[in-house]
């Protein structure tokens, strides 16, 4: 079995078997939550990473704790410049707020890893004076021979534990040669780490599945193990929440804080997010970028609120939550292990459902840019948000409008469907359609309800009425069978339009 899936979840009677380390439950509900969300500037914000961080977010609010940003740039061949901001905006948008952080501050700071090397390179040092830590001298290439020597003979790849048995005099002559080395975790050979989970309950790791990882890098920055686990620790983390990924890490971790005589947080792994297929959440089925949700125009109530169910439940059946609600629902108990499927569709419901509650104007706002590039002047802001929230209901996206608005800028409706040419050329239908001609040249006055007026009369007029009157006046003006009151659909295309395309129906 590859050593990635040699994790155990292993179900105790009576719990755990006690670690000198272990938080016992009452310490850990008698004082406030201090979470973090602790991304890696390497770019955009991904769907899963918002999850992570409104889970955070909604366990600090709930419980009154706090929440902290902090940024993991120590990996600094994927650092990305203008990453970490970016990120900061975009949770800013989803409306995510830190109490403390890179440019709000707190008493635990600095927030951002690369200003606290010292402190990494420190603890570092102290695990390797313990006997707890070694140095390592193996170059690159020889780790790589080593690698396709595992390779080759199927094994897992594993750092060979070559330095792990220098003697004194060897370490001595090679850091008299100024030999770059690594700083590497010693871990045990033999036994098995245990810890219970938030969310996955009791999980149980051989060491023997752990690499000897390192921990300070030769260039003297650490590794994200080494400075998360001491970072969360000084940053008095109480619980981390972070995704599933990490799980196969905690055991390292959890090694760290025992070799320092530190109580541990609490862990909750959060369960993967999948493609509809089932397979991990990919670029290669859809967008997983927040920044590509919100340029197509999804609004942060709705992807929040979608996201927020991907892997929490209620425990009912209502869907709709505004974030203040969350904040009162969410617990992490409600918080399932398995894996949770990004369903684009249930996110265009989502969508859907809050702008059409949007008030006019502030759907206006959204919609406007769209308006114009369908040649809909703008200029007049209440005519465009009540036009906005006429199309409200047929709307999954703001740039939807466009297509709903392509009425007014075709030249003529023509029909391909034989069901619409049959609809408009009945017997029934021309009535209706002549009739209409004929009012239309009479009315006084031209806006939406004066057209409905006349659409009473055409009506009492004709004698045919529902489906039968409104199908054919609405594939004629706009070549479609779908859409808002065709009272404000004739005003906005105008008498002479409308009187246009009605002509142009009658046989
Ligand atoms: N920097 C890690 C990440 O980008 C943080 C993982 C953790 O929360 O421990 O996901």
């Amino acid at each position: 079995m590859s050593r990635k899936f040699r994790i155990r979840s292993a179900i105790y009677i009576l719990g755990i078997p006690h670690m000198h380390t272990q938080r016992t439950a009452s310490s850990m509900i008698s004082s406030k939550p201090r979470v973090r969300f602790a991304p890696s500037p390497t770019g955009a914000l991904h769907v899963g990473g918002l999850r992570t961080a409104l889970y955070n977010y909604l366990f600090a609010r709930r419980q009154g704790g706090t929440l902290l940003l902090r940024i993991e740039d120590t990996d600094r061949a994927r650092y990305v410049a203008g990453a970490a901001e970016k990120l900061a905006e975009t949770l800013a948008w989803a409306g995510i707020t830190f109490d403390e952080g890179p440019g709000i501050g707190g008493d635990h700071g600095p927030y951002v890893q690369s200003e606290r090397s010292d402190l990494y390179r420190a603890h570092a040092m102290r695990l390797l004076e313990e006997g707890k830590a070694y140095r390592c001298f193996c170059t690159s290439e020889e780790l790589e021979a080593a690698r396709l020597r595992q390779a080759r003979s199927q094994q897992d790849s594993a750092y060979d534990r070559h330095c792990r048995t220098l003697t004194d005099e060897h370490i001595t002559e090679r850091l008299d040669q100024n030999q770059p080395h690594t700083i590497r975790l010693l871990v045990p050979l033999a036994g098995e780490l245990q810890f219970r989970d938030l969310i996955r309950g009791d999980v149980a790791i051989h060491y023997d599945v752990i690499d000897d990882q390192v921990l300070l890098k030769s260039d003297g920055l650490p590794t994200y193990h080494l400075a998360n686990v001491v970072d969360d620790h000084h940053m008095e983390i109480t619980h981390v929440i972070r995704g599933e990924e990490w799980l196969p890490s905690t055991p390292k971790h959890l090694l760290l804080y025992e070799y320092f005589g530190w109580t541990p947080p609490s862990f909750a792994h959060l369960p993967l997010l999948l493609n509809a297929d089932r397979t991990k959440l990919s670029k290669r089925q859809g967008d997983v970028a927040v920044e590509d949700y919100r340029a197509a125009g999804y609004l942060p109530e709705a992807l929040v609120n979608f996201i927020a169910l991907l892997g929490w439940n209620p425990g009912d059946d209502r869907e709709l939550f505004s974030l203040q609600e969350l904040e009162q629902s969410f617990t992490l108990d409600r918080v399932s292990k398995a894996g949770a499927v990004f369903d684009i569709e249930k996110l265009k419901w989502f969508n859907a459902q809050y702008l059409r509650a949007l008030p006019p104007e502030t759907l206006a706002e959204y919609c406007g840019p769209f308006m114009r590039s369908a040649g809909f002047d703008t200029a007049d802001s209440d005519r465009t948000a009540a036009v906005a929230s006429a199309f409200a209901a047929y709307l999954t996206i703001p740039s939807d409008i466009v297509s709903h608005l392509r009425f007014l800028t075709i030249s003529q409706v023509t029909f391909e469907d034989e069901e619409d040419i049959d609809t408009v050329s009945s017997y029934d239908a021309q009535k209706v359609l002549a009739q209409f001609a004929y009012l239309t040249e009479t009315l006084d006055t031209w806006n939406a309800s004066s057209v409905k007026d006349m659409i009473k009369d055409i009506q009492n007029d004709t004698g045919v009425k529902g489906k039968k009157l409104f199908m054919p006046l609405r594939l004629a003006l706009t070549g479609e069978r779908h859409g808002p009151d065709i009272g404000l659909i004739a005003e906005l295309l105008g008498r002479d339009a409308c009187l246009r395309r009605i002509r142009s129906q009658l046989v």
